[in-house]
């Protein structure tokens, strides 16, 4: 986009260049770190970012939805598009190891947006890109632009096989629809495939419940993730269920011991397929975790760009501003579009240690200041049955995990 251009949504443009991120420095359980590299021990890695990259356009909005995502005007879309270019351009994305399209909905771009993406990228092969896409958006040749770019994995938004819990949530998608797509993606090679499953969206009961974990063992997908319904002021749904009302179907929600039973039945029944958990809320065939995603919970570095996308370089942490049409607006203006940069102390970068960390099965490993001052605490979890400690190793146990929030807590007094 050149300089002063005014864009389709009618907001101005310019070509300064952006700050670019520190990207590769990274703190460790041995606390000794240095740019691009991690040292675990005397065992010097090489740390690769991961690339995030935020479309925050939907087709609608879902009833339980709480991120910064919207329907907007197709104008604002192609603005953001320009703008994201510039800034992945001006970012440093050619070491990223992973790539992550996410959103939103990434699947609603068209071919030629995606290229324009595309074209700023890195072209090589990563070791893992994925674009979440929400069901019925697969058409051929998105899937063409897609494989283009280097994906190799799709995360499909499915939420519900049952096409009236799907309706209640405000998604129009049916079982055959997520069947035929997955057939596309396999047969363009994507074989790389997860999807997406919530516990406790209005209308859901234990027989459409039942059918979406059978709908996942016919389609023999490699990794799942299953959530449980969040009931924050930041979606229609969840504000319904504080406050009372019917637009949304808050009265059908399934009450929160029975939303644990959909929890516990998936793990059973995913274990069964071969599906391990690896994470609170993910679950994956072997050889079939996702890499990009691990790096949040082990705290890796990765850089975002887009609107609302959040980077960490291992000791600097930074967001950019939270929606699209306010990204625009200082992308168009030639600022930053960043809005908060924090570097945390080394009591905080170990609270976010845990806090990410413990959610995996692999638990996080503690350096020796760090295991005294834990020790009394974990101590008292493991004697509830909840935690197991192997110095330098904390994880939860499975009973652990199903009170992942509140062992977490008290670990951290
Ligand atoms: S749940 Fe996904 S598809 Fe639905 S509104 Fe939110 S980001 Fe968009």
């Amino acid at each position: 986009m050149a300089a002063a251009d005014v864009g389709e949504s009618g907001i101005r443009s310019g070509d300064e260049a952006l700050p670019t991120p520190t990207a590769g420095v990274r703190c460790c359980w041995t606390a000794t770190s240095h740019r691009n590299h991690v040292y675990f021990g005397r065992a010097r890695i090489l740390a690769s970012p991961g690339i995030y990259i935020s479309i925050p356009f939907c087709a609608q909005k879902c009833t339980y939805c709480n991120f910064r995502s919207d329907v907007y005007a197709r104008a604002l879309r192609t603005d953001y598009v320009r703008c994201l270019a510039r800034e992945l351009c001006s970012g440093d994305t050619r070491r990223g190891d992973t790539l992550y399209f996410g959103g939103g909905s990434p699947s609603l771009l068209e071919p030629e947006e995606f290229e324009a993406l595309s074209a700023v990228l890195p072209h090589r092969r990563w070791a893992e890109a994925t674009i979440e896409v929400a069901p019925g958006e697969a058409a051929p040749e998105r899937i063409s632009s897609w494989v283009e770019t280097g994906i190799n994995r799709v995360s499909l938004g499915v939420q519900s096989f049952d096409p009236a819990v799907a309706r209640a949530a405000g998604r129009k998608h049916d079982p055959e629809t997520v069947q035929t797509e997955i057939r596309c993606l396999r047969e363009r090679g994507i074989l790389n495939i997860s999807v997406d499953l919530i516990a406790g969206l209005a209308r859901q009961t234990a027989l459409t419940w039942r059918r979406s974990l059978d709908w996942i063992e016919r389609l023999g997908v490699g990794h799942v993730s299953v959530y449980m319904l969040e009931t924050d002021d930041a979606s229609r749904l969840g504000r319904e269920l504080q406050a009372g009302g019917s637009r949304y179907g808050a009265r059908s929600v399934p009450c929160e011991s029975e939303i644990v039973d959909f929890y516990l039945e998936a793990v059973e029944q995913l274990r069964s397929l071969g599906l391990e958990r690896y994470e609170v809320s993910n679950f994956a065939r072997p050889g079939r975790r996702s890499a990009h995603n691990l790096k949040y919970w082990r705290m890796e570095p990765y850089l975002g760009f887009g609107s609302d996308a959040h980077s960490f370089s291992g000791r600097r942490r930074w967001s950019n501003v939270a929606t699209a049409p306010e990204y625009v607006r200082r992308m168009a203006s030639g600022s930053s579009p960043r809005d908060r940069v924090e570097e945390p102390g080394p009591k905080r970068m170990l609270e976010d240690r845990v806090l990410t960390g413990l959610r995996t099965s692999d638990g996080i490993r503690l350096g020796n200041d760090e295991w005294r001052e834990l020790r009394p605490r974990a101590r008292r979890l493991a004697d509830r049955g909840w935690l197991i400690a192997e110095r330098p190793s904390i994880r939860l146990t499975d009973r652990g995990i199903l009170f992942a929030d509140e062992a977490i807590a008290e670990l951290l007094g």
